[in-house]
C-alpha cells in the first residue's frame, strides 16, 4: 500500500513537473513516505529526518513526511521536527504539488461521499510486467494490535468500473499481472463484491496474472474459493494471516475467528494454494501455554511461508490500553518465541523450495533473469526472456528465498506496446 502510494505521490509530483533523483543528495524535495504499523517505522523517520535536515541546510532542500507516521502524528510530527516544510495523510495524495508550495499539514480524512480515488497513470507503468491496483482503502475493524483504522480511515471501495479501466489501461503499456491491494481487500464492496471483481479483472484482454492482498479470515467468501477453482489468471497463492494460534490471544486481539473456524476455512482452498500468514509474538499477557498452542497450530498448517513479527504497541489500539491489565511479554522472551517461530517456518520454506529442484516452474520475468512463479516464489534463471515474457524455467537449485534455474523456453511473449506518448502542444495565434 505504501508502495502505491509513492507511486501515486510521484506521478502526482511528475505533472507538476518534478523529475525522480536517484539520490537524496542531488534533491530539491525530499518526501519521506512513512509506515506506522510497528514502532521502528517511526524511530526510523527520525532517524532520516536528521539526515535531511543536513541537506535543508547545505542545500535548501525541501522535506515533506507522508503516509501513516504522518497521519498519526499531525502537527505534532512539526513540533518535533520543525524543518519539516509539510505533511501529508494517506487520503491527500494528488494534493502533494500543492503542500510543496504552500507548506503545512493535511490530514483531515475526507467523508466516503467525498473521497475519490487517485488514477494510475499508466505511463509510469510503461516496460514493468507488474503493477499494485487500489482496490479500496481503510478499515473497519478494530483488532486490538493494529494502527491501521486509525491512520486509514473507513474503509472505502473504488467503483470497479474504475478498477477494471486502470487494468486495462495499464495491460496497453505492457502490465501483465495486477495486483490488487486492500488493507481487508476480500471485503471488497465496490458495486459487486470481490469475488466478482476478480471475474471482471481477469476479462480485461492481455491481462495473464492476478493477485490480491491482504485479506480478512472472515471474509474469506465461498465465492471466492470457487475463484481459484474457475479463473485461470488468478494465481494459486493465498494471503490469509492468522496471526496467533491460540482462541485465548485470538480473541484479546478482536479477530473474530477460531482457530477451528480458520482451519474449517483453508481447508476448503484448492490443495495447490500456497497459503502464506502473518504471525505476532509476545502480543500482552501471552503465557507459554498460549505460545504453544501457536507452535502447535503452526505445525500442523502447511504454510508456504510466514511474516512474523514481535508485537509493537501501538497508539489509540485496544491492547496499548489494556497492556497493564494483561501484562507486556518481556522483550528477550517475545524475541525467543519469535525465534522458535521462523526457525519451524524456515525449514519448511527450505524443504517446499528444495522438493521443486528438477522440476519446471512457469514465471513471469519481471527484470531480465528474475521473476517470479505461480506461488509467488522469487526465480532466478539463465535465459534471454524479456519482462513480461512468461517463461518456463527447470529448476536446478534452491535456497530459503529462491528458486535458480535455466529458461526452457518462451510460452507467451510480451505484448507489442506503443512508443511513450509524446506530450502535444498546440500554438495558436491571437
Ligand atoms: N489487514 C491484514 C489482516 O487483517 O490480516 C493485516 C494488515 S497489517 C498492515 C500487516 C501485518 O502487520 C498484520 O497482519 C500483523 O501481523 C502485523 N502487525 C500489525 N500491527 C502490529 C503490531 N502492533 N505489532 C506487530 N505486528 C503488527
Ligand atoms: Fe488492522 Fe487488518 Fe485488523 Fe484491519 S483487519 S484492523 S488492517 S489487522
Amino acid at each position: 500500500m505504501n508502495e502505491s502510494d509513492s507511486h501515486r505521490m510521484g506521478e502526482a509530483l511528475a505533472r507538476a513537473g518534478w523529475e525522480p533523483t536517484p539520490a537524496a543528495e542531488q534533491a530539491d524535495l525530499v518526501l519521506v513516505n512513512t509506515c506506522a504499523i510497528r514502532e521502528k517505522a517511526e524511530d526510523k523517520l527520525y532517524s532520516a529526518l536528521g539526515r535531511y535536515r543536513l541537506l535543508k541546510t547545505q542545500r535548501g532542500t525541501k522535506i515533506g513526511v507522508a503516509g501513516c507516521v504522518a497521519q498519526q502524528e499531525k502537527e505534532r510530527l512539526l513540533r518535533r521536527a520543525p524543518f519539516v516544510d509539510f505533511v501529508l495523510g494517506p487520503d491527500h495524495l494528488d494534493k502533494v504539488p500543492e503542500l510543496v508550495r504552500k507548506g503545512g499539514v493535511e490530514t483531515a480524512f475526507l467523508e466516503t461521499e467525498q473521497y475519490l480515488f487517485p488514477q494510475a497513470d499508466p505511463e509510469s507503468s510503461r516496460g514493468n510486467a507488474t503493477a499494485f491496483v487500489t482496490a479500496m482503502k481503510g478499515c473497519d475493524n478494530v483488532c486490538s494490535f493494529c494502527v491501521v483504522p486509525y491512520t486509514r480511515g473507513r474503509e472505502v471501495s473504488r467503483p470497479y468500473a474504475e478498477i477494471v479501466r486502470e487494468v486495462a489501461s495499464l495491460v496497453a503499456v505492457g502490465v501483465r499481472e495486477a495486483t490488487l491491494i486492500g488493507q481487508n481487500v476480500n471485503a471488497y464492496a465496490g458495486g459487486c463484491d470481490f469475488a466478482e471483481l476478480i471475474r471482471r479483472v481477469a476479462a480485461v484482454p492481455g491481462l495473464l496474472r492476478i493477485r490480491f492482498t491482504t485479506s480478512h479470515p472472515m471474509d474469506l467468501s465461498e465465492a471466492l474459493v470457487r475463484c481459484f477453482r474457475e479463473v485461470p489468471q488468478l494465481m494459486p497463492h493465498f494471503h490469509l494471516p492468522v496471526q496467533h494460534g491460540a482462541d485465548t490471544v485470538l480473541q484479546r486481539m478482536r479477530r473474530k475467528y477460531t482457530i477451528a473456524e480458520y482451519e474449517r476455512r483453508i481447508a476448503a482452498l484448492p490443495a495447490e494454494i500456497a497459503l502464506t500468514s502473518d504471525i505476532i509474538c509476545g502480543f500482552p499477557g501471552e503465557t507459554d501455554d498460549e505460545h504453544r498452542q501457536n507452535l502447535e497450530f503452526l505445525r500442523r498448517t502447511d504454510y508456504d511461508n510466514l511474516f512474523s513479527f514481535v508485537y509493537s504497541p501501538r497508539p489509540h489500539t485496544g491492547a496499548i490500553l489494556k497492556l497493564e491489565e494483561w501484562g507486556e511479554v518481556p522483550r528477550e522472551i517475545a524475541i525467543r518465541r519469535l525465534e522458535e517461530v521462523q526457525s519451524l517456518q524456515m525449514a519448511r520454506t527450505l524443504k517446499r523450495h528444495r522438493d521443486r529442484v528438477g522440476d519446471t516452474v512457469e514465471v513471469l520475468v519481471e527484470e531480465s533473469g528474475f521473476g517470479r512463479s505461480r506461488e509467488n516464489w522469487t526465480v532466478h534463471f539463465s535465459g534471454d526472456a524479456q519482462p513480461g515474457d512468461l517463461v518456463n524455467v527447470r529448476v536446478e537449485s534452491a535456497s530459503l528465498v529462491a528458486l535458480r534455474g535455466v529458461q526452457l523456453g518462451v510460452t507467451g511473449s510480451a505484448p507489442r506496446v506503443d512508443p511513450p506518448r509524446k506530450r502535444r502542444l498546440s500554438v495558436v495565434p491571437a
